[in-house]
C-alpha cells in the first residue's frame, strides 16, 4: 500500500481504466477523455445542479457557458427545462444591468456606457471549460504515472499520440523526468511515423506514383496531422453518456 486513503487508490484505478480505453480507441487520448468528461459534466449540471444555489452563483459569475459549451447543451438529453431555469436567471440579471444603464443614461451620467461594459464582463471562466482543464490535468498525470506500462507506450507511439496542447500540458505537469522522457520517446516515434506517412501521401499524389496506392495509414495521415497539431474535433459525434433520465433535483429536495 502506498499509504493513500483507499478512496484515492480506487479513483486512480478508475482514471487509468478510462485512460486505457481512450488509448485503445486511437487519437489523442486526453482530447477524447476531456470531451467525455465535459459531456458528463453538462449532463450532471442539467439534472443535478440546476437548482443548487452555489452552481447558480458560479454560472451567474461567468454569464453562463462559453459559446462552444452553451451550444453543446441542446444536444444533451432533455435539456429544455434545465436550460430554461438557469438562463431565466441570467436573462433576469442581464435585464437588471440594462435597466441600471438606462437609469444612468437618464441621469446623463457620462460613465453609463463604460459601467455597463464593465457589468457585462464575465467575472469567472466558463464552468465547463474549467472542468475540462481540471480533468485534462488528471488524465495527463495518469498517463505520465503509467508511462512505463508497455500498453501505454505502444499506443502513444502508434495510433494514439498526444496532440500539441496536451503534450505541452504533460511537459508542465510532469513531476518526474523519467516519466516525461518515456512519454517523449513514444511521441517521437509517433511523429516520425506520421511525417513518413505524410511524405508518402504527398509523393503518391504525383501521377507517376499514383499506381502504387496508399496504405490506410498514409490515407488518414492528413487528418491525423490536423489532430496532432490542433487536437481532436470537439464536435465529433459522441456516444450518449452513461446516465439514465432523472427528474431535476429541486431546492427543497436537496
Ligand atoms: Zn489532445
Ligand atoms: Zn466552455
Amino acid at each position: 500500500m502506498r499509504g493513500e486513503p483507499h478512496g484515492a487508490v480506487r479513483r486512480d484505478d478508475l482514471v487509468f481504466a478510462r485512460v486505457r480505453e481512450a488509448l485503445a480507441s486511437g487519437g489523442c487520448p486526453v482530447c477524447r477523455l476531456a470531451t467525455h468528461a465535459v459531456q458528463r459534466f453538462l449532463d450532471n449540471f442539467l439534472y443535478e445542479r440546476v437548482n443548487d444555489p452555489n452552481t447558480r452563483q458560479e454560472v451567474r459569475a461567468s454569464w453562463g457557458f462559453c459559446p462552444h459549451h452553451a451550444w453543446a447543451l441542446p444536444a444533451q438529453r432533455n435539456p429544455v427545462l434545465g436550460v430554461a431555469i438557469v438562463y431565466r436567471d441570467l436573462v433576469g440579471a442581464l435585464l437588471d444591468r440594462v435597466n441600471a444603464a438606462l437609469r444612468g443614461q437618464a441621469r446623463r451620467r457620462r460613465d453609463a456606457g463604460s459601467a455597463l461594459q464593465h457589468a457585462l464582463l464575465p467575472a469567472a471562466p466558463c464552468p465547463a471549460c474549467l472542468h475540462r482543464q481540471r480533468m485534462e490535468e488528471v488524465y495527463v498525470a495518469s498517463l505520465l504515472e503509467h508511462s512505463a506500462d508497455p500498453e501505454v507506450r505502444q499506443a502513444l507511439a502508434g495510433p494514439a499520440p498526444l496532440c500539441l496542447a496536451h503534450l505541452a500540458l504533460a511537459a508542465s505537469v510532469a513531476r518526474s523526468p523519467e516519466h516525461l522522457t518515456r512519454l517523449l520517446e513514444a511521441q517521437r516515434q509517433a511523429l516520425a511515423q506520421l511525417e513518413a506517412d505524410l511524405s508518402e501521401l504527398v509523393r503518391k499524389h504525383d501521377y507517376r506514383f499514383r499506381h502504387e496506392g496508399l496504405t490506410p495509414e498514409q490515407g488518414t495521415s492528413w487528418t491525423r496531422a490536423l489532430e496532432v497539431l490542433s487536437g481532436r474535433d470537439p464536435n465529433e459525434v459522441r456516444s450518449a453518456p452513461d446516465v439514465r433520465p432523472r427528474a431535476i433535483r429541486s431546492p427543497t429536495g436537496r
